[in-house]
């Protein structure tokens, strides 16, 4: 192949597996909410070792329909990172919740502990940590301090699918909530998942998500239309046996880049941290000061060579008019989150890329870093 083939920063193959149950499912005429959507509930519980999960129409729903499984009530504080995707504080606000921001740590994006507990007020609810690019955020401390103050933990686990801390998975400490969207580690197109290991929330959940309704026409809460459909799923059953494989190319791309990429001036690589079980949903680099090129100006120079590059995230999540002035969202400094926008840059490490493909990328950022 040509040095100038395009490598892109996430490829989708579903593959024959999926083209079959998807078939079977077209031809049963069971084609809405029904037994492949359990399948895939009870196998992706089984694969994060938590009694429950429940499926929904898209991860959005699914942070949604768990802080309304809460009852949080207008004016309820919840912490999030404000180095995330948009959906995070979106589904906050959609609950009708209050947004507050704690600072995040270099090592692996995510809020810690400390930065939360600086942020907690007697109107505090819930915590919700974004274990984000796929490694989880640091559980242990963060569990602790919601059991000291009596809240409630909501795990942002979209990109974190099987990522572990102390060898529990995220989603597995309080409720956890997972993205199936296309670019996601696993997809269903459009689709969610809701982890929990308590009894009550995954019926309350349950019901939630079919209009609030638990037999035909006995409705128990003003619920919602949440429900995934067997299409949907059939699309992701599949991918759950091959995902380990998945992962396994994903950690060793990870690793090859890093060995590649390590000892650039002004470049820091990503780090797995100790305990820690990282998914690679993005490899992440912070270009930073030493570097002879500019963060968008790296960014513009390999997509110049045809390596798809991106940055997640430009901006800190509140930072557009809309939210800034929103009465829902309660702003404070975030230093290390505000550097960071302005750093990172993801670079491709989806499991279909060749040896050879990484060592381009590797050899261009190199020679843009005048290594
Ligand atoms: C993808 C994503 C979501 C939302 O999931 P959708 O399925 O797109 O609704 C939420 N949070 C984060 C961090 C995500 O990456």
């Amino acid at each position: 192949m040509s040095e100038a083939h395009p490598i892109p920063i996430s490829v989708v193959r579903l593959g024959d597996e999926v083209e079959k149950l998807l078939l079977e499912v077209v031809r049963s005429g069971v084609i809405a909410q029904g037994p492949v959507v359990k399948r895939l509930e009870d196998t992706f519980a089984s694969m994060i070792g938590v009694k429950h999960v429940v499926a929904v129409n898209n991860g959005t729903t699914a942070l949604i329909a768990a802080m309304q499984v809460l009852d949080l009530q207008p004016g309820d504080e919840v912490i999030t990172s404000p180095f995330t995707f948009v959906a995070t504080l979106n589904a906050i606000l959609e609950a009708g919740a209050t947004a507050r921001f704690a600072d995040i740590s270099t090592d692996d994006f995510n809020v810690t502990a400390e930065s939360i507990a600086a942020r907690i007020t007697d109107r505090t609810k819930v915590l919700m940590p974004v274990h984000l690019y796929g490694q989880s955020a640091g559980m242990g401390p963060i569990s602790a301090l919601a059991d000291q103050h009596g809240l409630q933990i909501i795990e942002d686990a979209a990109q974190a699918h099987c990522a572990t801390d102390a060898g529990r998975a995220a989603g597995s400490w309080g409720i956890g909530c997972f993205s199936l969207y296309a670019t996601k580690n696993l997809t269903s197109s459009e689709g969610g998942l809701i982890s929990t290991n308590d009894d009550a929330i995954a019926d309350r959940l349950r019901v939630l998500r079919n209009q609030g309704m638990r037999q035909r026409y006995q409705y128990e809460m003003a619920g919602n239309n949440y429900r995934l459909t067997d299409i949907h799923a059939a699309l992701c059953v599949p991918q759950l046996a091959t995902y380990p494989e998945q992962l396994t190319r994903r950690r060793a791309n990870a690793q090859r880049l890093n060995e590649g990429l390590a000892g650039l001036p002004g470049l820091r690589t990503p780090t797995q941290l100790d305990g820690r079980e990282h998914v690679w949903h993005q490899y992440t680099v912070l270009v930073g000061p030493g570097s002879p090129l500019t963060r968008d100006d790296m960014v513009d120079a390999l997509t110049a060579a045809g390596i798809g590059c991106g940055i997640y995230y430009p901006k800190l999540v509140f930072d557009y008019d809309c939210y800034r002035n929103h009465s829902g969202v309660i702003i404070n400094d975030v230093p290390v989150a505000a550097t960071v926008v302005q750093q990172c840059l993801s670079l491709p490490v989806h499991p279909y890329l060749t040896p050879d493909e990484i060592d381009r990328i590797v050899r261009t950022v190199r020679g843009l870093c005048g290594a």
